[in-house]
């Protein structure tokens, strides 16, 4: 069924049982009965702008109801496996398109999350609001961030009555930052956003960090205005030479200072069109950022050449130990990490030691960092058996048994599928399972057959 049809659904429909029209219906009635004149002529234009490039995706303000069940296409003994496949070869062919080979990239982070707390948040364009959305899309991205990035850590800044507003301290573990945006009542939206104080904010907090850890703001940004104290270009000047790289998810619509901040710091710079694109743009600045080979200013040559850097790994107290008092919050706990250099008592690993400003990691996360400056080499999916000798019955990963017959493809399937099931790691000649491609790749990191 081709999805343009599906655009407009009768008002029969609406009354329905299935809950997501009925919530949408509802939606569009109470905006628009919000929306002032001026609001809805500007809706009306963009809808028939939009109907001109009808088979386009459409933006979130365009599709009025979502019929999820056209998305779906069973097979024609009505399964949905070709559905799920195609998901799945979306997936794959994303990450064949990532470099195999090593880059080098940044795996000392700083982040400064900062989140939009203005009034334009409370627009319903986004469901159910995008204030609800981007808070939880940022607890999601926050969780897989520090999942990727176990030497990392994050601050949140929030932008609201004109003022940048401190909501969570840099910190490098995830539910000190979680709990920072866990009250919703406390983030309420209200006012204007101001870009200038919430980036001179998030610099101040990253001012103090050594050379070798990167320094990035992630801001999401839903406004179209920023009340600024000064010039703003000046901020950006300032970031410039602090090395500090922006990225902005924008959710209303391009504005040119937001992509200036972008293209000048190196960031990435993004419109989200509806609900899964705004999650695609964020996650997509999970990753380490490959590093810049230009010349750092005040340092000599290019920083191509490696740095050595001072890391301590603690001793861990046991639980059973006596109590004593933490440098980090001065409580007293048994439990902690012991610097090695000036033995203080620290909380949580990855930090820096407040005493001595050693940076204190655990080998394991150093470990787990690791993976993204060796990925595994993308499997080749395998079309037909001719050419091997003697293929396994099974696959190495979890023993399942590989199907005889080639499956027909269904549509776009084809594309980085095996019609086989098997995906061949190119190092150890080992044939997996679609499943055990997939977790090889996103969760392990290694490959099971050749440890590489
Ligand atoms: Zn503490
Ligand atoms: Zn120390
Ligand atoms: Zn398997
Ligand atoms: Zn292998």
């Amino acid at each position: 069924m081709a999805p343009p049809a599906g655009r407009r659904v009768g008002d029969d429909f609406v009354d329905d049982s299935d809950s997501d029209v009925s919530i949408t219906g509802l939606d569009d009635e109470t905006s628009r009965a919000k929306a002032k004149g001026k609001g809805k002529a500007i809706d009306r234009n963009k809808k028939d702008k939009g109907k001109a490039k009808a088979k386009e995706q459409p933006y979130a303000w365009e599709a009025s109801y979502s019929r999820s069940w056209d998305t779906v296409q069973e097979d024609e003994r009505g399964r949905l496996e070709g559905a799920v496949q195609d998901w799945i070869a979306r997936g794959r062919r994303r990450r064949l398109l990532a470099p195999a080979a090593a880059i080098r990239r940044t795996i000392i982070r700083h982040l400064v999350l900062v989140l939009d707390l203005s009034s334009a948040m409370l627009d319903r364009d986004m469901r159910p609001t995008r204030f609800d959305l981007m808070l939880q899309y940022a607890r999601e991205f926050i969780t897989e961030w520090f999942d990727q990035n176990p030497l990392g850590q994050i601050g949140v800044v929030g932008m609201r009555g004109g003022l940048g507003e401190r909501i969570g301290e840099m910190s490098g573990n995830p539910q000190d930052v979680l709990k920072a945006i866990s009250e919703r009542h406390k983030l309420e939206p209200t006012g204007e956003p101001s870009l200038q104080n919430a980036i001179e904010m998030a610099r101040a907090s990253m001012s103090h960090l050594p050379t070798h850890s990167s320094r990035e703001i992630t801001i999401i940004f839903g406004s179209l205005t920023t009340c600024d104290p000064g010039n703003i270009h000046d901020t950006l000047d300032e970031c410039l030479k602090d090395r500090i790289r922006i990225s902005i998810v924008a959710l209303a619509a391009e504005m040119k200072i937001c992509r200036d901040l972008c293209a000048k710091t190196g960031g990435v710079f993004g419109v989200a069109l509806n609900e899964g694109h705004f999650k695609d743009l964020l996650f997509e600045l999970i990753p380490p950022p490959a590093q810049r080979a230009v010349a750092r200013p005040g340092a000599q040559g290019a920083n191509l050449a490696a740095d050595l850097m001072i890391m301590g790994f603690p001793m861990r107290l046991p639980d059973t130990s006596p109590p004593s008092l933490c440098v980090c919050h001065s409580q007293m706990k048994s439990e902690g990490f012991l610097c090695p250099r000036c033995l203080a008592k620290v909380c949580d690993v990855p930090t820096d030691c407040d005493i001595c400003g050693l940076m204190i990691v655990s080998s394991p996360h150093l470990a787990r960092s690791y993976h993204h400056l060796f990925p595994v080499k993308p499997y080749a999916a395998v079309m037909s058996l001719e050419e091997t000798p003697d293929p396994s019955k099974r696959c190495h990963g979890c023993s399942v048994a590989f199907r005889d017959t080639p499956a027909t493809m269904l549509g776009a399937a084809g594309e980085g599928m095996s019609p086989l099931g098997r995906y061949r790691c190119p190092e150890c000649q080992n044939d997996f399972c679609t499943e055990c491609d997939v977790f090889v790749h996103d969760v392990v990191h290694c490959c099971p057959g050749c440890g590489k």
